[in-house]
C-alpha cells in the first residue's frame, strides 16, 4: 500500500482521482484491511494545512480528537473527549469520526453548531451540510460555523455490550435583540435527531415547542434536554 501525504490541495485531488482511500487514524480501517486486503493507494490528510485547521471557528478533518480543545465550542470539545479511550483520541481523526465511524459522537455537535462542511473530491473542494456528508461520505477537509452564545453536551452512560449511549448536545445562537436560535440534537441508537426553535430567556418556550417534535419523543434523553435548555436560556 502507498500511503500518499499530499501537502497541497492539488496533489490531494490527484490522488483521489487515482483511487486513493481517505485514512484518518486507521482505528477504524487497520483491521479491516488486515482481514479483507489493504488498498493499493491511501490518502492521508495530516500534512495538508487546510485540514490541519484548529480555531475558534474551524476545525479541520485530520485534526486528532485529543488535540481538540478550549479554542472551540464547548459542546464540541465535550464531544470529543467523550470517545472512546485515551488511546483512540490520540489516534483517531475528526474526519474518521463524522464520514467513517458508526457511532459518531462528534456529529450532533456539528449539527447544533449548525457547521458546514469543506469537503475534497477528485472535481475540487466545495462547501456542504451533513446530510451530503453522510449520503456521499466525501472527504471532509475541515468544518466551520460561527461562535454560539453558549453551548452544552451529555453522554449518558451505556451498558456494556448494549446500543450506543444516548447523547444529547445544544446550542444557543443570537438571532439579534433578546431572540436567539436553539439547536437541539439526540443521539437515539445510532440515529441523530436534530430540531431547532427560536426563544428568549424563558426555557418553557423553546420546550413546549421542542415537545412536539421528534426530538421530544426520545423519553430517555427529554430530561437531559430540559437541563440543557434551562441551563443555556439561564446563561
Ligand atoms: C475502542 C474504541 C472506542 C470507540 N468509541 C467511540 C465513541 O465512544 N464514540 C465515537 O463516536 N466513536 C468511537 N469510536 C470510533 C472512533 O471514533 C473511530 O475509530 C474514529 O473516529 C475513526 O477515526 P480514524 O481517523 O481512525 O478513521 P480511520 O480508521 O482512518 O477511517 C475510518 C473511515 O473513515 C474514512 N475517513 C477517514 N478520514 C476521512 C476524511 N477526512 N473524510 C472522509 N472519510 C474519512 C476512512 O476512509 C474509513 O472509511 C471508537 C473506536 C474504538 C476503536
Amino acid at each position: 500500500m502507498l500511503l500518499r501525504l499530499p501537502t497541497s490541495v492539488s496533489e490531494a485531488r490527484g490522488h483521489l482521482a487515482d483511487g486513493a482511500v481517505p485514512v484518518g487514524g486507521a482505528t477504524l480501517v487497520w483491521a479491516t484491511w488486515q482481514r479483507d486486503g489493504f488498498p493499493a493507494q491511501a490518502l492521508s490528510l495530516r500534512e495538508l494545512p487546510e485540514a490541519n485547521v484548529l480555531g475558534r471557528e474551524e476545525l479541520g478533518g485530520a485534526v486528532v480528537l485529543h488535540r481538540i480543545d478550549e479554542r472551540v465550542p464547548e459542546v464540541l470539545r465535550r464531544a470529543a473527549g467523550s470517545v472512546g479511550t485515551g488511546a483512540v483520541r490520540r489516534a483517531a481523526t475528526v474526519g474518521g469520526n463524522i464520514a467513517g465511524s458508526s457511532l459518531r459522537c462528534l456529529l450532533p455537535a456539528a449539527l447544533v453548531l449548525e457547521a458546514r462542511a469543506k469537503v475534497l473530491t477528485a472535481d475540487g473542494v466545495y462547501e456542504t451540510d451533513f446530510a451530503e456528508v453522510l449520503a456521499k461520505r466525501p472527504v471532509l477537509l475541515s468544518l466551520r460555523w460561527r461562535t454560539p452564545v453558549a453551548s452544552a453536551y451529555r453522554k449518558l452512560p451505556g451498558e456494556p455490550g448494549g446500543p450506543p449511549p444516548l447523547v444529547v448536545a445544544s446550542a444557543l445562537h443570537a438571532l439579534g435583540g433578546d431572540r436567539y436560535r436553539l439547536c437541539v440534537a439526540v443521539r437515539d441508537g445510532y440515529e441523530v435527531l436534530s430540531e431547532s426553535t427560536e426563544c428568549g430567556a424563558d426555557p418553557r418556550e423553546p420546550l413546549r415547542a421542542l415537545r412536539a417534535t421528534p426530538v421530544g419523543e426520545v423519553a430517555a434523553a427529554w430530561e437531559t434536554v430540559q437541563s440543557q435548555v434551562v441551563e443555556l436560556t439561564g446563561r
